[in-house]
């Protein structure tokens, strides 16, 4: 029989019927630690189908192998749900590039997604222009919210009248050229790295139950739109359409980053006929690039680019697995991930861990012997680095909206999301009541030795960060975890060193055993997880584009 433990600290009216299975969870541990899958699955996700493009034959490739990965381990009703790209799949097959004049070196760089191939190598000259950039925005001492990892303040966009000036003078020289897009950043060492873990009081004063709305959620509200500037993807297109019309050969643009970190994501156009070949350069070399050309010297480059585009990716699929329920089928409890990633490395941290720490959890579960009496369903998105189109779709079709919902919406306890890399879990934010988040405090307390805070609630339903906002937009209980930051915003979200090498197996495989412990406590107790009332739910908030 269950050992049950009935906790009883500080909130005793709120946490006196939350009983916790600590038989169960200890059994899981255990079989986490002696007998981990874990990295096995990560291997397969990363090494073998990796990159895994939305649209991709990876991505789907992959997706199958989760499915038959899960079927393989017992769970039930495995399956591919299609959802409407509406875009070709994308990848990139090889790219070399090097400097053949006036000296002989390989370049670092990455290929964006959604241009097209060189058409065989080419060599040409290097021209540097300048376009107007609009200036940085005024402090703002209310920012706060964003996910982690999404870059520095950008800028305001350069005026109209300025930028297509710009245009008008420079579209004459490009042509034959390969173009360098603007100044070179300047990188200074960093001599105070950001820390690899969140400390143990951040941690405390984050989930503390007497301030329980920590306040984690989607983006802040949108920067107001000033009609008289482009916005970044208008200049970008403004660029491209000027490249093309004019004969130039490539584009190139500056990485930015120290350390050799590129990030190469996406042609917004999703149209290689829209675009030159273009490729994201190592800092390094762009400014290696640039001093030589102020040296008056003439900088030959050679490039040589593969791309393929898949029309049959305007279908992609989220993969669903189930460990069926027994008294309480109908309800049901999720977890997921996105199983889609960029190009430039195989997506280990961003979002393969995410996967493999979900697809963990259930097969804890499955294996644990003990049926849950709610459905469990783990889901595996696509289209998440597109701007969540994946969860997005699912929550439509399933659930709908707290103000038009659908029968399922009733019938949702809660949606569990990991996606933020490797780090160990030190806290879980429940977009809900302070009493949903309480449900959530007894599990994770048994986890206080590994880092683990505790649980905090949220109400924003702004879309933004990861898959958990999908459902939040809605008014469901997402649940993102938080998570060590280790080397994610400094090395590997979104870029070409977002490798199996990057994963810390400790921490991963304890976030396995956490997230294992919350859903089955989730699926098992005898009430769903409490809800916002009708007339407690916060304001719908409008899905904007990424
Ligand atoms: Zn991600």
């Amino acid at each position: 029989m269950k050992k049950l433990v009935v906790f009883l600290p500080a909130c005793l009216f709120l946490l006196a019927q939350e009983k916790v299975d600590e038989v169960t969870d200890a059994r899981m541990r255990s079989e986490e630690m002696e007998h981990s899958q874990l990295l096995h699955t990560l291997h397969m996700l990363t090494d073998r189908y990796g990159p895994r493009v939305t649209g991709t034959p990876n991505h789907e490739a992959a997706a199958k192998w989760a499915i038959a990965e899960m079927t393989r381990w017992g769970l039930k009703n495995a399956h591919l749900e299609a959802w409407e790209f509406g875009h070709p799949g994308w990848l990139n097959e090889s790219a070399d590039g090097h400097i053949v004049s006036p000296v002989k070196q390989n370049l670092k760089f990455e290929v964006i997604a959604w241009t097209p191939s060189t058409n065989g190598p080419l060599t040409a000259s290097v021209l540097e222009v300048q376009p107007p950039q609009g200036p940085f925005p005024p402090a703002d001492p209310n920012a706060a919210g964003r996910g982690p990892g999404r870059g520095a303040t950008q800028r305001l966009g350069p005026l109209k009248t300025e930028f297509d000036h710009w245009i008008e003078a420079n579209k004459d020289v490009v042509r034959g050229r390969i173009v360098f897009i603007g100044k070179a950043a300047e990188v200074p060492v960093n001599f105070d790295p950001p820390a690899k873990r969140q400390s143990d009081d951040a941690v405390r004063r984050a989930y503390d139950p007497a301030n329980p709305n920590g306040g984690r959620g989607g983006r802040g509200p949108a920067a107001p739109e000033d009609p008289s500037r482009y916005s970044l993807n208008e200049v970008n297109e403004r660029i491209d359409a000027m490249l093309v019309a004019n004969g130039a050969l490539m584009r190139v643009n500056d990485a930015a980053r120290g350390e050799g970190v590129i990030v190469a994501q996406q042609h917004r156009g999703y149209d290689p006929a829209t675009a030159v070949p273009t490729v994201v350069l190592r800092n390094d070399d762009y400014g290696r690039v640039e001093r030589l050309i102020a040296d008056g010297e003439d900088v030959r480059l050679q490039f040589n680019i593969v791309n393929h585009v898949y029309p049959e990716g305007k279908t992609s699929y989220n993969a669903i697995g189930e460990i069926p329920g027994t008294d309480k089928a109908d309800e049901i409890v999720m977890l997921g991930g996105h199983l889609d990633s960029w190009h430039a490395a195989t997506g280990a941290t961003d979002n393969a861990i995410g996967c493999s720490i979900m697809m963990e959890a259930v097969r804890l579960i499955q294996n644990s012997g003990v049926k849950p009496r709610r459905t469990i369903r783990v889901a595996l998105w696509s289209g998440e680095e597109e701007g969540l189109l994946g969860s997005l779709a699912y929550v439509k079709q399933h659930f709908g909206t707290a103000e038009n919902p659908k029968p399922e919406w009733f019938k949702l306890d809660a949606y569990l999301n990991v996606d933020t890399g490797t780090g160990r879990i030190r806290g879980a934010g429940v977009f809900g009541p302070p009493e949903a988040a309480a449900v959530l405090r007894p599990v994770l307390s048994q986890y206080a030795e590994w880092g683990v805070g505790g649980a905090s609630s949220s109400s924003s339903r702004a879309v933004g960060g990861t898959d958990s906002t999908s459902f939040n937009n809605a008014g469901l209980p997402g649940i993102g975890m938080s998570q060590d930051p280790i080397e994610y915003n400094t090395l590997t979200h979104h870029t070409n060193l977002d490798t199996y090498e990057r994963i810390v197996p400790d921490d991963v495989k304890k976030d396995a055993v956490i997230i294992a412990a919350q859903v089955l406590h989730l699926a098992n107790r005898d009430e769903m997880l409490p809800r916002f009332t009708k007339d407690k739910m916060p304001a719908p908030v409008p899905v904007r584009p990424f």
